[in-house]
């Protein structure tokens, strides 16, 4: 018996360090996959159709949600992102966890649809001054979009109390290591193992024969 895939979402503020944690969690454990998003940004350099976004013009966007293929969607910086439901629900099914690099609005929208699957955590920068340092180090933004950026991120924090988890992104390993710890910890939730109450059967027929 396979227990159903979880839904892992990650939100913070730009560039306070979500996708490098995604990344970092999925080289921890390659059976666990990335919800890939699709979007109306244009591309950043280097990003490639269908890893990191599906891009998509706003009528093949609003096509997808009018068709009920989106689990959630919502407008961030002035454009459209929004998970395809297929391959998260061929996820749970298959009993494969899923991450979602997805912001506040989406996390709701999740959290609400399918509750009792959803582990939600917020990530924190140490300080605003190493927020604005970090979205300029990483040097794929323009000025004006990286001050847009800095001007949403008063907002997206406001919502950090909506998560189940907070962790503060100040140093990237030990970060990690509590990122390791919040999954472990919730993948052994007796809801999580369906296997158990087989193996508990098994433990009584043991006694039984002793
Ligand atoms: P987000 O996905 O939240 O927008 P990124 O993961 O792209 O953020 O991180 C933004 C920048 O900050 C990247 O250049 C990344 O390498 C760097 N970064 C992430 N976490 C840390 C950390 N703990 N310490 C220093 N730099 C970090
Ligand atoms: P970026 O353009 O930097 O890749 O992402 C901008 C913001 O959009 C980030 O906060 C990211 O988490 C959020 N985002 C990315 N994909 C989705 C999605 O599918 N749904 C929602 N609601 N937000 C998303």
């Amino acid at each position: 018996m396979t227990r159903r895939g979880l839904l892992l979402i990650l939100s913070s503020p730009s560039g306070a360090g979500k996708s490098t944690l995604s990344r970092m969690l999925m080289a921890w454990d390659p059976t666990m996959r990335f919800s890939v998003s699709a979007t109306t940004r244009k591309p950043r350099p280097g990003e490639e159709d269908g890893r990191e976004y599906y891009f998509r013009g706003r009528e093949d966007f609003l096509a997808m949600v009018a068709d009920g293929q989106m689990l959630e969607h919502a407008e961030v910086f002035g454009n459209l992102y929004g998970s395809p439901r297929g391959p998260v629900e061929a996820a749970m099914q298959a009993g494969t966890d899923t991450v979602f690099d997805i912001d506040w609005q989406g996390g709701q929208q999740v959290a609400q649809a399918m509750r009792g699957d959803v582990v939600s955590i917020f990530i924190l920068p140490p300080s605003i001054a190493e927020l604005d340092r970090r979205l300029r180090s990483r040097a794929q933004d323009s000025d004006e979009v990286i001050a847009g950026r800095m001007a949403k991120s008063r907002d997206e924090i406001s919502h950090w109390a909506e998560y189940d988890y907070v962790l503060v992104n100040d140093d990237l390993e030990l970060t990690f290591e509590r990122l390791k710890a919040v999954l472990t910890a919730e993948r052994l939730k007796r809801e999580r193992q369906p296997q158990l109450s087989a193996f508990v059967r098994t433990l009584n027929e043991e006694f039984e024969a002793r």
